[in-house]
């Protein structure tokens, strides 16, 4: 028994010893590329095609660096590397600044982008950057996939115990026989799409998506018709909102 611990832990350290090395090993080349290119395109000389294809590097690094942070974000999930850094807020806010961005991003491709959250706050224990991800991969696939003169609407509902996210839009819809497989990595419907056309992407978004809803101790569904649109509903749990006991001078204001 404790020679499979051994080797247990030995093998757990190598592999955090891989994504880390894995962290530097990609990361770091792809910020000399993006600096050199950013450097050459700031030359006046530089000619039109080639600051065109300039350009172009550019995009690909963006892309790959996405990549390369979607990929070690999962990796350092499945080893138990990333410890929530959590605390109560008002969800209202995230929804709110969500509904915000997705505005700004609609405006391009003509879509409208409705919001409703509960009058009163809705507390809640969470990690807000985690929770800040899960919500823009949903609104910028809702946009991504809904075609112009389409919406995209964000509800949050307060249940008591549990909190309900939903992301809808009135786009592409998703065929039924690929449902039960958004949420794997790599998985793309339309496979036959590259992956820089009209909807870039890596297929990474929901995995993660998904990874950060359960590290909360939720769930995430989605229901979908083609053509019609897809919603994607994320229940939460609020988990006990410790309230800071008063300092023991506190007197009563
Ligand atoms: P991607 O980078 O391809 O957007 P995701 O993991 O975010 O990766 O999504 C996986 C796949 O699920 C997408 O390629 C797309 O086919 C489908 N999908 C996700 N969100 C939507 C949506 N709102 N409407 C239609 N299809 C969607």
């Amino acid at each position: 028994m404790n020679r499979m611990l051994a080797r247990l832990e030995s093998s757990f350290g190598s592999l955090r010893r891989f994504t880390a090395d894995a962290r530097h090993e990609l990361k770091t080349p792809l910020m000399v590329l993006r600096a050199g290119v950013e450097r050459s395109m700031t030359n006046p000389q530089a000619p039109r095609e080639v600051l065109a294809s300039l350009e172009e590097v550019l995009e690909e690094i963006y892309r790959m660096s996405e990549l390369v942070d979607n990929l070690l974000t999962l990796a350092r999930a499945d080893e138990g590397g990333i410890t929530l850094a959590v605390e109560t807020v008002d969800l209202r806010e995230l929804v709110g600044e969500a509904a915000e961005t997705a505005g700004i991003l609609a405006e391009a491709p003509g879509l409208s982008v409705r919001c409703e959250v509960p009058p009163d706050p809705v507390m809640i224990a969470i990690d807000q950057s985690r929770i800040r991800q899960l919500l823009l991969n949903l609104v910028t696939n809702g946009i991504k996939y809904t075609p112009a003169g389409g919406k995209v609407s964000l509800g949050l509902v307060d249940q008591g115990d549990t909190v309900t996210l939903v992301v809808g839009d009135n786009g592409i819809g998703i065929p039924p026989t690929d449902l039960p497989h958004i949420f794997d990595r790599f998985y793309r419907v339309d496979t036959a799409r590259s992956r820089t056309g009209a909807r870039p992407g890596t297929g990474l978004g929901l995995a993660i998506t998904k990874w950060i809803a359960e590290a909360h101790g939720g769930t995430i569904t989605v229901q979908s018709r083609p053509g019609r649109g897809a919603v994607f509903t994320v229940i939460l749990p609020k988990q006990p909102v410790r309230v800071a006991p008063p300092p023991s001078d506190a007197t009563d204001l």
